[in-house]
């Protein structure tokens, strides 16, 4: 079919369904879906029964009447018994290569208190031989039921025999095996690269700093670029089962998109690829020096690997205390997160003349830019460097620059962002396990603007929801969940895991939060005119679930289960 035809196609599904009937024998469909309830995610939001897919794309969606007469010997008929089909998930923000990397090198397991931190601890003793480091995985304090970090004691109580290294909110808490292991033993002892806190009895309580000497001790287990393939090549296939169609991932490098590349050369390439390019030059020539360096042009690849953005960081997190606010942080926060000076705001890694340097120069070589951004004081002064740049330079309004994370959107922040043409990604699991240490520790107001997924959508600003995946293998239980069904869930409910709504006015619309999974993720690398919605000329990535989506209760959001994925028009899963 040639692109003119396909731009017919899109005005309506009888249009479509008469140009292929007149040549039916020779365009014969791949594969047709029959008696379901197709949600299209079109403009009129429309709920089709049928949809035809020829070369990977597709060609007709409409009545299974109309449909099917596109149906030749040849036509795989699947009958979907009333199902829903949806579009394919696109997850904007993983990091599939590190998750993998992970896997080889260790064990991950979501911990939701000290108690289940022991346990797992002591499992992991019996494991090893003593002696052995153990290192907890990846559980932050504002996910522990205690919020906060385990006593050396509590430690203790799990294994003596084994020193063991918790890390949260950037501070290490040790068990008396792992202090002695880094020689700290008395009230004398110092650390070269970090600072030792101690209880009024001078014991040991946690450590602050002193990275290099912990991974002298632990180094890091070698895992190869070939293990990492294998590893890379499953998790993408868990990514299917849950639904997923597309990734981004949001750090990687020439390497990495190579990885993609040789999966999909070697047939094992199942879902999409979307490369974001993370530097940390501040000045115009190393920002350009790099973009050289990356070795491709802006957009450059194809359907299944492509190149579109490049990224920096511009603050932290509120895991780790660093996230940069408008705010002072104030005695609650300074004591969540063991700081010191009441009148922090958090990190700001450049300044506002580097910002608008960065921006200026990566929006002069043609890229869009993504910036991890998660406080609001943090996102104003992104927003403050992309509007200089636009008074002189106003291309860089259709550049469709990103916002990773920005957590606490206000209604004027929301405003500026649809005004300078920027797109979000956000991270809805993050209400759902975070939400009540920030009622806690931020207060009211800033956790009913927490995760504001409604100030973005009434803003008209393309919102994608996702997980920023960086540990696991459970599309549930990883750091962090992976399953769209749960983030399609938290997006209509927006109830925390303490079972608290705040701010009801956040909650989406179904179809809205859909689109947060789908055609709003796909905006942000320009794809939304090939993926995102079932329509004809689109590529055919879509899922057929378990139960109607539309019409389920809402509690059983969380519960679907993909039945089937499609990319491309293939099946990559089936249960
Ligand atoms: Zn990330």
């Amino acid at each position: 079919m040639q692109p003119k035809r396909q731009r017919v196609v899109l005005v309506g599904f009888h249009i479509v369904a008469l140009l292929l009937l007149t040549a039916s024998n020779s365009f014969a469909t791949d594969t047709i879906l029959v008696g379901g309830k197709i949600i299209t995610l079109d403009a009129q939001e429309r709920v089709a029964e049928a949809l035809a897919i020829r070369d990977g794309r597709i060609v007709a969606v409409g009545s299974d009447a109309e449909v099917l007469k596109l149906a030749g010997d040849r036509t795989e008929v699947i009958k979907l018994g009333g199902r829903t089909v949806l579009p394919g998930f696109i997850e904007a923000h993983v990091h599939s290569i590190g998750a993998a990397r992970a896997s080889v090198a260790g064990t991950y397991a979501e911990l939701s208190s000290i108690a289940e931190m022991q346990d797992w601890i002591r499992q992991r003793a019996k494991e090893l031989p003593a002696g052995q480091w153990i290192e907890v995985p990846r559980n932050e304090i504002t996910r522990l039921k205690e919020r906060r970090h385990p006593t050396p004691a509590e430690l203790d109580a799990a294994t003596t025999d084994h020193p063991v290294l918790y890390t949260s909110v950037m501070k290490h808490v040790l068990n008396s095996a792992g202090f002695r292991a880094l020689g700290i033993v008395d009230a004398n002892s110092k650390l070269p690269d970090g600072e030792i806190v101690r209880d009024e009895q001078g014991r040991p309580v946690l450590i602050r700093g002193g990275n290099q000497s912990l991974r002298k001790l632990m180094p890091r287990p070698t895992v190869t670029r070939e293990q990492t393939m294998t590893a890379l090549g499953k998790l993408l296939r868990r990514y299917n089962e849950v639904g997923i169609t597309t990734i981004y991932e949001r750090a990687t490098d020439r390497d990495g998109v190579g990885m993609f590349n040789e999966l999909r050369d070697q047939g094992r390439l199942t879902t999409r690829m979307r490369a974001t390019f993370r530097f940390s030059a501040r000045t115009a020539e190393g920002v350009e020096k790099y973009i050289k360096g990356i070795g491709f042009k802006p957009g450059e690849g194809d359907d299944w690997v492509r190149a579109v953005t490049m990224k920096t960081t511009l603050d932290g997190g509120i895991h780790w205390g660093t996230t940069r606010l408008s705010e002072p942080y104030g005695d609650r926060r300074i004591r969540f997160y063991r700081l010191t000076d009441p009148n922090y705001r958090g990190e700001m890694y450049c300044t506002p003349e580097e910002l608008k340097t960065i921006f200026a120069t990566v929006n002069r070589l043609g890229w869009p830019m993504s910036i991890h951004v998660t406080g609001d004081g943090g996102t104003e002064a992104v927003l403050d460097a992309i509007a200089a740049v636009a008074a002189t330079d106003p291309s860089i309004k259709q550049r469709r620059f990103n916002l990773l994370h920005t957590y606490f959107p206000t209604p004027a922040i929301a405003r500026r962002t649809k005004e300078l043409g920027v797109g979000v990604d956000t991270q809805g699991y993050l209400y759902y396990r975070d939400a009540e240490a920030m009622a806690d520790i931020y207060g009211k107001s800033w956790v009913e603007r927490f995760i504001g997924l409604g100030e973005w959508a009434r803003a008209g600003v393309p919102v994608s929801v996702n997980s920023d995946h960086m540990i696991g293998f459970d599309p549930d239980h990883a750091m962090n969940s992976f399953n769209p069904a749960l983030m399609l869930w938290i997006a209509v409910a927006r109830l925390s895991d303490g079972g608290h709504v705040y701010g009801a006015g956040q909650k989406l619309s179904r179809f809205d939060a859909l689109r947060a999974v789908t055609l709003w993720a796909a905006w942000l690398s320009f794809d939304e005119d090939k993926l995102g919605s079932l329509e004809p000329g689109k590529l055919a990535d879509l899922v057929v679930i378990d139960r109607d989506y539309l019409a389920c209760p809402v509690n059983e959001l969380r519960e679907i289960k993909v039945l089937r994925t499609m990319v491309g028009g293939k099946t990559v899963f089936q249960r």
